[in-house]
């Protein structure tokens, strides 16, 4: 579906210039979802933002569904623009804190409508088609729409905003969904609501892949198929979420788990 090979990333310019990618290959199948691990700093943002267009690599490229996105920004072609113009439509992403996401003075029907509203003739449907459809997005993250459809981030808990997150993220059925330290800035019981929503995103939309972020292993634990380990800019181990977790290769790998137990 989605695949990074030997991405390569450097920031700064002249003496200050240094790589913090150095080559790393990742790829998220269909119905997917590969959780980065790695500590703070080692690149898990910046190769995410990457795999998702949102920012340009220095080597490497990112294909989606075989499609070069040319992910070398200057050097785009016509086809580049064309699929990262695809997968832009076509993911979705969720950020660590909903508050800094979510516009305060927007109700939940605002922010969960504007991505249809965005794409023109409400994504194909009229006014109550509209908010029916964003109804069925706050359902579907377990918030009653009579409750929650017309109330603002703060008249809700932290937990209940990056529900309605997720709902706008998924509302126009991306097939890539991001979650980037989504559970990080929640209490841990909202943090199981957050997990059961994503869940329920995954089973509605069997075939969406999904890129997850997280330092919470029992939270990779419960939902990734895949882990890939980051570590300062090199992937260190990747494999299934339970050979990695259970019977890690990597000393690195090791470190992070005996850390986190
Ligand atoms: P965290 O767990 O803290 O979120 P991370 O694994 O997501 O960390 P990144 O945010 O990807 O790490 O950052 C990787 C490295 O790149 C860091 O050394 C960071 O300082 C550097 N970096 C990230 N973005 C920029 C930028 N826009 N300009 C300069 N350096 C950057
Ligand atoms: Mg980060």
């Amino acid at each position: 579906l989605l695949e990074g090979v030997d991405v390569r990333k450097s920031f700064g310019t002249g003496a200050r210039r240094h790589e913090v990618l150095h080559g790393c290959t990742v790829r998220v199948h269909e119905g997917e979802c590969v959780a980065v691990i790695g500590g703070s700093g080692s690149g898990k943002s910046t190769l995410t933002r990457i795999l998702l267009g949102l920012e340009t690599c220095d080597g490497g490229d990112v294909r989606f569904r075989g499609a070069s996105i040319g992910a070398h920004g200057g050097r785009r072609g016509d086809a580049g623009r064309a699929a990262m113009r695809a997968l832009r439509r076509a993911s979705g992403i969720v950020y660590q804190n909903p508050f800094a996401s979510l516009d305060p003075r927007w109700t939940a029907f605002d922010s969960v409508s504007e991505p249809l509203r965005l794409r023109g003739a409400h994504g194909g449907c009229g006014d109550t088609a509209l908010e029916d459809r964003v109804a069925d997005a706050l359902r579907l993250v377990a918030l009653e729409p009579r409750d929650f459809l017309y109330r603002y981030p703060m008249d809700m808990s932290g937990g209940q905003a990056q529900r309605v997150a997720i709902a706008r993220a998924i509302v126009t059925e991306p097939q890539i969904l991001l979650a980037d330290e989504a559970m990080s800035a929640i209490d841990v019981a909202a943090r199981l609501q957050i997990l059961d929503a994503f869940a329920a995103v995954r089973a509605r939309n069997p075939k969406m892949g999904m890129v997850l972020v997280s330092h919470d292993l029992g939270v990779v634990q419960t939902i990734a198929d895949t882990i890939v380990v980051l570590h300062d800019g090199v992937i260190v181990e990747q494999g299934s979420a339970a050979d990695v977790l259970g019977h890690p290769q990597a000393s690195y790998t090791r470190d992070l788990i005996a850390a986190a137990t």
